[in-house]
């Protein structure tokens, strides 16, 4: 009989939670690398690049993939016959303690991201509990536990449905994943849960995603089974909606598909679908009584050795001297190297200041003339001026965009994702741009940002405006001043030619 201690869960929570900020799992960097060897789009393997190239970065540094640190997922396996020395704390307890100290650490600080209060207030836990956790009481005498940390970004993506038991989830997936945007950062996992009810379609999409990837080999022995036919099936036609990497156009928007299932009601079909981003992020342990978990480091050659190199004519750009003029010149699909000053602001202070103009305040910032880029950074640890600090969505940030740029001036925004319709006729109509950097490439971002102070609202914490200064940061221009997206054109091309090679390969 397994005797385990209090303090085994909390350590071992704490530590899944520090490694998984820094080491992605290696099956899912080979999974990248193979997409990166194959793509063909250049833009989708440009962001691949970052990807991997930050995910090494990560790995040496100990610094987080993403500035989003996440919410912590936690499903455990606890064993019938286990008996607990000297606990003073519920399992629960336990395991928030352990998102404590891994999020507190300050060798590697990571992201408090958690509100409590969702619908008032809305105030910073300030330690990013509490944890998200399910049980399962199992027989045996061990715990078993996955640890994940899941993005907001991707998160926020997730769609539910109740279909008909006639209705094809094929079609309701390629329907809905193209209304995902690319706000959950791709390439990544869909994680699909059908069956029982609704709230069980949900937890089986999420409990799906702590599996490895390996679709590869289900490829290679063939499906067994309808959700092995199914899991094929929606890699294939998902990745023929040529979104590719960051929604820009590709070969490869998906890595793999899981699917978890439960029986259900003869009335009902629910599906459940979770994506999981470029910042994948979970761990397994089991505690049997032998002390707190050990989880072994990556082998320094699971990560490729890829180098990015920016073209030769690149445009760079000094934000402190750009004219509109210079601006109106950046095309969709351009990659721009920016230096200079740059002010942040994500949803907190754009609300804010929204409401400052409504109410014919002055802002406690002058955005005439300025970018702004859409972050919640980490904070910093020994010499660096900031944490890692890759964009979050700016889809978020559509609502705001016309009184902002219609009242202050803005001359651009800095972010990642898509923008929707509102926000693109108001950056036509001020003749701004929408510049794009890679989401789940924070560290290797963080790098080129030499400078950090905050300017104003600093009760937000990470939603803060902060100035950098930054040299040389690489961004895409998404949406230029004429109102043209690359998230609109770059898919639809990839589309078109990924269903033309297959039409040749049919022949
Ligand atoms: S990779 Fe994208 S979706 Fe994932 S945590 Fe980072 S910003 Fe969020």
């Amino acid at each position: 009989m397994a005797v385990i201690k209090q303090d085994d869960v909390i350590q071992s929570v704490a530590d899944a939670l520090q490694y998984i900020s820094y080491y992605h799992p290696v099956d899912f960097i080979q999974a990248v690398h193979e997409a990166y060897e194959r793509e063909e789009s250049p833009a989708a393997r440009d962001a691949m690049a970052q990807i991997l190239i930050n995910s090494r970065m990560c790995a040496t540094g100990h610094r987080p993939i993403c500035q989003d640190t996440g919410i912590v997922t936690v499903f455990a396996r606890v064993g019938m016959n286990v008996q607990w020395e000297g606990a003073t704390m519920s399992l629960d307890d336990m395991i928030n303690e352990g998102v404590r100290q891994a999020y507190n650490n300050p060798d590697n600080v990571l992201r408090a991201s958690i509100l409590a209060d969702p619908a008032g207030k809305r105030t910073n836990t300030k330690d990013n509990t509490p944890a998200v956790i399910h049980y399962q009481v199992v027989p045996g005498d061990s715990i078993e536990f996955d640890v994940a940390a899941k993005g907001g970004g991707s998160e926020n993506k997730s769609k539910m449905v109740m279909l008909n038991p006639s209705d094809s989830i094929v079609d309701w997936v390629l329907k809905t994943v193209p209304t995902m945007g690319a706000g959950w950062c791709p390439p990544g996992m869909l994680g699909i849960g059908i069956g029982g009810t609704a709230e069980k379609a949900a937890v089986l999409a999420k409990e799906s995603l702590m599996d490895s990837i390996d679709i590869h080999e289900l490829r290679a022995r063939g499906p067994q089974n309808r959700v092995e036919e199914l899991r094929l099936e929606i890699m294939d036609k998902v990745n023929a909606l040529g979104i590719g990497a960051q929604g820009l156009g590709g070969l490869t928007t998906v890595l793999d598909i899981k699917i978890k299932d439960y029986p259900t009601h003869a009335a009902s079909l629910p599906v459940c679908m979770i994506p999981n981003c470029a910042a994948t992020r979970h761990a397994h342990f089991v505690l049997d009584g032998n002390g707190p978990a050990v989880l072994e480091a990556p082998p320094m050659d699971a990560y490729p050795d890829i180098t990015w190199e920016v073209g030769t004519g690149v445009r760079r750009a000094n934000m402190d001297t750009l004219t509109p003029e210079e601006v109106q010149t950046w095309k969709s699909g351009e990659t721009v190297l920016l230096s200079g000053k740059m002010l942040t602001g994500r949803d907190a202070a754009h609300k804010r200041m929204v409401d400052m103009l409504n109410k014919g305040e002055e802002l406690p910032v002058d955005l005439k003339g300025r970018f702004i880029y859409y972050v919640g950074p980490v904070d910093p640890v020994r010499e660096e001026v900031v944490g890692p600090a890759g964009p979050t969505t700016a889809t978020r940030m559509d609502k705001f965009t016309r009184p902002i740029l219609e009242q202050t001036g803005l001359l651009g925004m800095i972010g990642k994702a898509e923008r929707g319709p509102i926000a693109i006729d108001a950056i036509k109509d001020h003749k701004a741009v929408y510049l794009m950097a890679v989401g789940g490439a924070a560290y290797l971002v963080a790098q080129a940002i030499k400078k950090a102070e905050v300017v104003a609202f600093p009760e937000l914490g990470m939603e803060a405006i902060y100035e950098f200064e930054v040299e040389d940061m690489p961004v895409t221009v998404a949406v230029d001043s004429t109102g043209e997206s690359a998230h609109i054109t770059g898919p639809a091309i990839w589309q078109k030619k990924i269903a033309e090679s297959l039409a040749v390969e049919v022949k």
